[in-house]
């Protein structure tokens, strides 16, 4: 880890100024992380590096997605009928400024061995989950005998049909990602990894050989990415790295507009920001490269998709589109469907 004095020092940064930033969220950077910088205010920078910005932000909420209200045992969020969110790790290998959890930066909920069991009791006694995320935090910086435990114990869960890990690790700190890992995760199948890059920058021989061991153990790879003002912002920029997470067997899930949280309104983009970014990407490239785009609710209403509009008119018995270059198509419609049609897509 790179403490902040090494890191004012490396660029001459003002140390008052960054101090008290990072008083009140702190700072993490990895070595890995660190390296990928290449000058102030890159997309790297602005991702890890603390901004005066952040403690003046007038809009943000301490829990913009309700979280700890929807937690019924500590760490374990149940948002969903069918699946639970589940905070395992406080310690990730960097911070990202614009985290949905930086609340918790400062005081954190400590997973101790009473919250675990409290939580695999709730996971056993509702026998309608069949899929739980492990997030936190990051759960893959857990040692791997404890990591291990808790997916065995899921494992054990009959009802438990699908395990997913959220982590940045491999972006981050990705010389944590050894065949042994690989291996282990790959006893406990199905074991579904949701990986988060974020810009084109973060793809490199490390993180990519993280990728190669993960897929290889059979791992089925995920990303998200959060649409950040000044970082990734630019089709350009987002289309080239949903290519290369394809080519790197990484399959994008997620494009999420930025949450609500108090220190982070600095990154947020209009929503028209990213629903013209998906707009101009759809067809150019690959529909395996393309990630739903999503708001997260706030208040814990959960995630909806935003789904630019191709259509230029519905009327009785044809749906006018413009397809991607522009042109208008017309596609015919069955008798007595363009109500219904119509009401489905408000409009
Ligand atoms: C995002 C999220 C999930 C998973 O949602 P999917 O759309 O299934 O990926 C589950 N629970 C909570 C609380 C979440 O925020
Ligand atoms: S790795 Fe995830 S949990 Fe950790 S600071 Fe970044 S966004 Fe937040």
């Amino acid at each position: 880890m790179i403490s902040l004095e090494t890191f004012i020092r490396k660029w001459g940064l003002d140390p008052v100024e960054y101090c008290r930033v990072a008083d009140r969220f702190p700072f993490r950077l990895s070595r890995h992380c660190m390296g990928l910088i290449r000058s102030p205010g890159d997309p790297v920078w602005r991702q890890v590096v603390p901004d005066p910005v952040e403690l003046r932000d007038p809009v943000g909420l301490t829990d913009p997605l309700a979280e700890e209200a929807l937690s019924p045992v500590p760490n374990l969020v149940h948002r969903y009928p069918n699946r639970v969110l589940w905070l395992v790790s406080t310690q990730c290998a960097a911070h990202c400024r614009f985290c949905t959890r930086k609340r918790r930066w400062t005081s954190p909920v400590e997973m101790t061995e009473r919250l675990f069991r409290e939580g695999l009791d709730y996971i056993r006694r509702h026998s309608e989950v069949k899929d739980v995320l492990l997030s936190g935090g990051d759960p893959l910086m857990l040692p791997d005998p404890l990591l291990e435990s808790i997916l065995k114990e899921l494992r054990g869960i009959r009802h438990v049909e699908v395990i997913r890990i959220g982590t940045r690790v491999p972006v981050f700190f990705p010389e944590r990602v050894t065949p042994e890992l690989a291996g282990m995760l790959s006893r406990y199948h199905p074991v579904f990894l949701n990986l988060h890059f974020n810009h084109p920058l973060e793809i490199t021989p490390e993180s990519g050989a993280a990728c190669r061991m993960l897929a290889d153990a059979g791992i089925p790879l995920g990303s998200q990415t959060v649409l950040l003002k000044g970082v990734n912002d630019r089709a350009e920029v987002l289309g080239e790295l949903f290519q290369g997470l394809l080519a790197l067997r990484v399959r994008p899930y997620y494009l999420m507009q930025m949450d609500l949280a108090l220190g982070t309104g600095h990154f947020r983009t209009p929503i028209a920001t990213g629903l013209e970014i998906v707009k101009s990407l759809r067809n150019r490239i690959s529909g395996l490269a393309m990630p739903h785009f999503v708001v997260d609710l706030p208040g814990g209403h959960g995630k909806v998709p935003m789904v630019p509009n191709f259509i230029e008119n519905i009327s009785e018995d044809v749906v006018v589109f413009r397809d991607y270059l522009g042109n208008r198509c017309e596609y015919p419609l069955l008798a007595g469907e363009h109500e219904e049609l119509g009401r489905l897509l408000k409009r």
